[in-house]
């Protein structure tokens, strides 16, 4: 089969591999569609990593193909999304859900299809069953990145929830894959108001039509822009979806008293965080947190608001054979929404 292979640090390419066999406790899964996620590019681009060659892809969604000989209640033909954060199962971190910080890692990543294992862009991958999640009758293709671009802000959203009522103002920074989910799940969920920002007009205007109040192109008076909004004060909560030096600062800027930063992206920015007295730093009671992708519990939720249409991806369809084009065009931000690779 064709598989988009991590082969050397900085080089992936489209080779010819095996179709791998699922164990015991392993289904085949025939992938319909793999989503091109931003962190891809960050581990293109590490000086290392780990585990290569290695399959790349982390947001797979297709049908059972073949199961492994213990697997029981799935049936060949199921459409189902494969989750992202292969925990252990068995710690007490696991058994609260929270297999995205699973303890056997320790301090390091919790591994997964195609962020250790071998991932969806390929014809087929192999998981245990107990990593896939039915998708009923949302499209594969469609449904793809809900596994990562909506499970990754759901989570972010929860861990923030008791900050987001609907008189709080909440701030998107970045609104490409994962940020334009994050603004529908905010309106479907929170009742907050949304304030998205982004570098580029378009990205913009596509939030404004999936629930955003108001929008801000980033520059160097996004931070009063923000502030005018929210009566002086910041809002209550601010998501940064790029991670990088001047969106963390932006996200000091503009957090409300009490409040609280969530960095989801990975640009190895630093936030600024001086312990002196405002306004130095963070404004008083302000906290920040770093959530990693989500709970399985989280996925069936957001499975369920795309079902319901409360939410959907955007998405750009690619054949497999264009991974390395695809990926160029995400880093020179050319994506609308989400790019999913088709094997
Ligand atoms: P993306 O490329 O689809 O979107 C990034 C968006 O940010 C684009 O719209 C871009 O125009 C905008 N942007 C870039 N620089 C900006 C700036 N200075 N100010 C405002 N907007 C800016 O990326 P994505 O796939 O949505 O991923 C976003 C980030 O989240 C990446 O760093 C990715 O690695 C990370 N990520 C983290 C997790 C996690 O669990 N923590 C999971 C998935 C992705
Ligand atoms: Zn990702
Ligand atoms: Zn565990």
């Amino acid at each position: 089969m064709k598989a988009y292979r991590l082969i050397a640090a900085h080089d992936a390419q489209v080779v010819d591999v095996d179709v791998p066999e699922p164990a015991a406790d392993e289904v085949l899964l025939k992938v319909g569609g793999a989503g091109v996620c931003h962190s891809d590019l960050h581990i293109l681009h590490m000086a290392e990593w780990p585990q290569m060659p290695m399959t790349m892809g982390h947001e797979g969604a297709g049908q059972i193909a073949k199961l492994g000989s213990g697997v029981t209640g799935w049936d060949v033909g199921d459409n189902v999304l494969l989750y992202l954060c292969w925990g252990c199962g068995r710690c007490r971190t696991c058994a609260a859900g929270y297999e995205n910080y699973c303890e056997v890692y320790k301090r390091e990543i919790v591994p997964g299809p195609g962020l250790g294992f071998d991932g969806s862009m390929a014809e087929y991958v192999v998981a245990q069953a107990r990593f896939l999640v039915p998708l009923g009758d949302l499209d594969p293709v469609d449904a793809a990145p809900l596994t990562d671009a909506a499970l990754t802000p759901y989570h972010a959203v929860n861990i923030a929830r008791s900050h987001l009522a609907p008189t709080s103002r909440a701030v998107v920074i970045g609104v490409g894959g994962l940020g334009h989910m994050a603004v529908q799940i905010l309106t479907a969920v929170t009742g907050a108001q949304v304030i998205a920002v982004d570098l580029e007009q378009s990205r913009l205007d596509h939030a404004k039509q999936l629930g955003a109040e108001h929008t801000v192109v980033s520059g160097p008076d996004t931070a009063a822009e923000i502030l005018d909004l929210t009566d002086g004060r910041g809002a209550e909560v601010v998501f940064d979806f790029v991670g990088a030096e001047p969106t963390l600062q932006l996200a000091t800027d503009t957090i409300a008293p009490y409040g609280q930063v969530v960095v989801v992206g990975l640009a190895e920015g630093t936030l600024p965080f001086p312990a002196a007295m405002p306004p130095m730093g963070l404004p008083w009671g302000a906290g920040a947190v770093k959530p990693y992708g989500g709970t399985r519990a989280d996925l069936h939720e957001v499975i369920r608001l795309a079902q319901r249409k409360k939410i959907k991806v955007t998405t750009e369809r690619h054949p497999l054979a264009d991974a390395p084009r695809v990926m160029e065009q995400l880093e020179a931000g050319k994506i609308a929404g989400r790019a999913v690779l088709i094997p």
